[in-house]
């Protein structure tokens, strides 16, 4: 699968989540919470999509990639102009054609998720395969300097039972996201709209996911000074999710993706 059409397929993924009902996410909940925390407030092995709190306070994501785009500088420049710093949930295998990308995101002060390596659906895959993707990432990940435990972000936002197990007993941090705006580009007739839209389903806690490696890129360049702005405005603090994670008197939310009108 190419880069550019594992991009549209996430895109295409993200209109229709896997939705589980409610009581079976509970039941994992509780179980999740009954286990140490791999992070301060944040179950292990639990897919978060945003915090409930009442701080001022969103996440900025970006995934896959990374590439040498001409959106790359563009992207790095608006981030420092603002003095933002952002989390990258990159896929492994292209990461590692591109090495100094991710030494440049991390010495400006973003963050590096694992994306896994090869951007599979987690729950198509087998068990030693997931592992593999996950651990071969981390380790390019803390070669390049990453420090400490790394957030994943499941591709597709694609899981089961099996894989939470696994994640859970890796005590892995599962990084989700609840408001996505870039799979309403391909057909959006004023684009306007998608920044008023994406503003209004922000909220306290919320983790914003872009992808600014494909196609849209342009577009994703054009509206993300807009809604920084627009949040500065609000009065909202934009952090990493490693730091959103970490907000006091927080509790995680277990669901997937904002409901798209
Ligand atoms: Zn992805």
């Amino acid at each position: 699968m190419t880069a550019l059409s594992r991009g549209r397929a996430a895109v295409a993924t993200a209109r229709r989540p896997a939705r589980w009902p409610a009581a079976v996410l509970a039941v994992l909940l509780v179980a999740a919470l009954a286990t140490p925390a791999a992070r301060a407030g944040v179950p292990a092995g639990v897919p978060i999509a945003r915090l409930h709190t009442t701080g001022k306070v969103i996440a900025l994501s970006f995934d896959d990639g990374p590439q040498v785009t001409p959106v790359l500088d563009t992207l790095l420049a608006v981030l420092a102009s603002r003095h933002v710093h952002a989390t990258f949930f990159v896929i492994g295998d292209e990461l590692v054609r591109v090495p100094d990308v991710g030494r440049r995101l991390l010495a400006a002060g973003h963050e590096l998720g694992n994306h896994t390596w090869t951007h599979p659906h987690l729950d198509s895959i087998d068990v030693d395969s997931m592992r593999f993707e996950l651990a071969r990432t981390d380790s390019l990940l803390h070669a390049l300097g990453a420090k400490g435990r790394i957030l994943l972000r499941p591709p597709y936002g694609a899981f089961d039972e099996p894989v939470l197990r696994e994640l859970k007993r890796e005590r892995r941090t599962v990084a989700l996201f609840d408001v996505d705006p870039s799979y309403d580009f391909p057909g959006i007739a004023n684009a306007d709209s998608v920044e008023a839209k994406t503003v209004e389903w922000l909220g306290p806690g919320s983790i914003l996911v872009m992808h600014p490696w494909y196609e849209h890129g342009g577009e994703t360049m054009r509206m993300l000074p807009v809604v920084l702005d627009w949040l500065e405005r609000l009065g909202y603090r934009i952090v990493t999710v490693s730091e959103l994670l970490k907000t006091k008197h927080a509790t995680p939310e277990v669901s997937l993706y904002h409901k798209a009108e």
